[in-house]
């Protein structure tokens, strides 16, 4: 694996283009604005009238249509949400320029193939690896969020050159820019907030939740046990890893977690995590929400509002209620 960081940074890469970023949430604000304080031209791309639009105008920002926003810019940044990329992609091609760069912060589209650039054009990846809020606050104090780079098509032999010079722009190369490809990071992403961050993780707390209360113990004390103290945990896995983590904790949950968390996570749970790994890899998963999004999402909304429905979360709404630190 390669390390790129400031050093490395190829001044003229993108010296004097427009850059049209297309969608102002989470990613779109926080690169629109390190990329404006870093000096370059920044343009919104977005549809006329709606919630963000406004919020890209308070912040001094011109904001145009998608197709007008890409007329003249020598690089597009697509931070509109993944299932609407492949349809703006169709709009805004004829107004692209010969030889721009498109620029992605997550490899569904192009690996899976929902856009299938022109050929005179450069594709690259630059995946933050934080949210947007946090982007942005570590540019402003100086510093930056570690970047995950790609390239997926170099028409232009520079490709890579203007990636590294948009992450420099974002405050990424004081981090670190490190090299991937759309593959691994589309693969690695999905199968982590699958498998470990968002789809393991909670129905870990939920079934440890539900075994308490189950057993008779008190809902109360259950949601502190396996829902509010996990952030503990994960603080010091964060900080330091598994070895911070066994500096902190007792000796009795050391002894506790060697032994019984294999028990727990067994070869059964990591045979399932392989074949989660595998429906992503061979694009069931990626045909499956793309399917889902195209029939209305009913599935997807029925799913979600079951989830908001658990027990675990009116015990939880009350407790924290009782937290005045969490609206800080
Ligand atoms: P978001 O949902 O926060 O914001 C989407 C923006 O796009 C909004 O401004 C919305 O108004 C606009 N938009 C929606 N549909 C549109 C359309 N059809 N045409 C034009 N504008 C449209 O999105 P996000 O979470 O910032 O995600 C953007 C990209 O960044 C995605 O590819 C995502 O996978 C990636 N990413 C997100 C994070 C994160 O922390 N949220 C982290 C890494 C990568
Ligand atoms: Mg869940």
């Amino acid at each position: 694996m390669q390390l790129y960081t400031e050093t490395d940074v190829q001044p003229d890469a993108l010296r004097g283009e427009r850059i049209a970023v297309l969608g102002y949430g989470s990613q779109g604000r926080a690169h629109a604005l390190n990329l404006r304080d870093s000096g370059f031209d920044v343009v919104i791309g977005l549809r006329p009238g709606g919630a963000t639009s406004a919020k890209a105008e308070r912040d001094g920002f011109q904001v145009r249509a998608p197709a007008d926003a890409v007329d003249g810019a020598g690089l597009v940044a697509f931070l509109v949400p993944d299932m609407a990329q492949g349809q703006l992609y169709k709009d805004i091609e004829p107004r692209l320029a010969k030889g721009a760069t498109l620029l992605f912060a997550h490899g569904f589209n192009i690996h899976y193939k929902q856009i299938q650039p022109r050929a005179d054009l450069d594709v690259v990846l630059i995946a933050p690896k934080g949210p947007g809020h946090l982007v942005r606050r570590q540019y402003e104090e100086g510093r930056g969020v570690p970047c995950l780079m790609a390239v997926g098509q170099d028409a232009t032999g520079r490709a890579q050159a203007r990636a590294l010079a948009y992450a420099h722009g974002i405050g990424g190369t004081r981090g670190g820019v490190l090299t991937t490809t759309f593959a691994e990071e589309t693969e690695t992403d999905l199968f982590g907030e699958q498998a470990v961050l968002c789809g393991g993780l909670t129905e870990l707390i939920v079934r440890g939740f539900e075994t308490l209360v189950e057993a008779g113990y008190q809902p109360e004390v259950a949601y502190f046990e396996c829902m509010h103290e996990v952030k503990l945990i994960v603080d010091l896995l964060h900080e330091g890893g598994l070895r911070k983590m066994h500096e902190f904790i007792s000796e009795t949950a050391k002894f506790g977690d060697l032994t019984r968390g294999p028990r727990i996570i067994d070869a059964h749970v990591k045979e399932n995590m392989r074949t989660v790994l595998k429906e992503v890899q061979s694009g069931q998963f990626a045909n499956e929400w793309i399917k889902e999004n195209q029939t209305g999402m009913a599935n997807y909304r029925r799913l979600l509002e079951e989830d908001l429905k658990h027990p675990i979360e009116t015990v939880g709404r009350e407790l924290r209620g009782r937290m005045s630190w969490l609206n800080e």
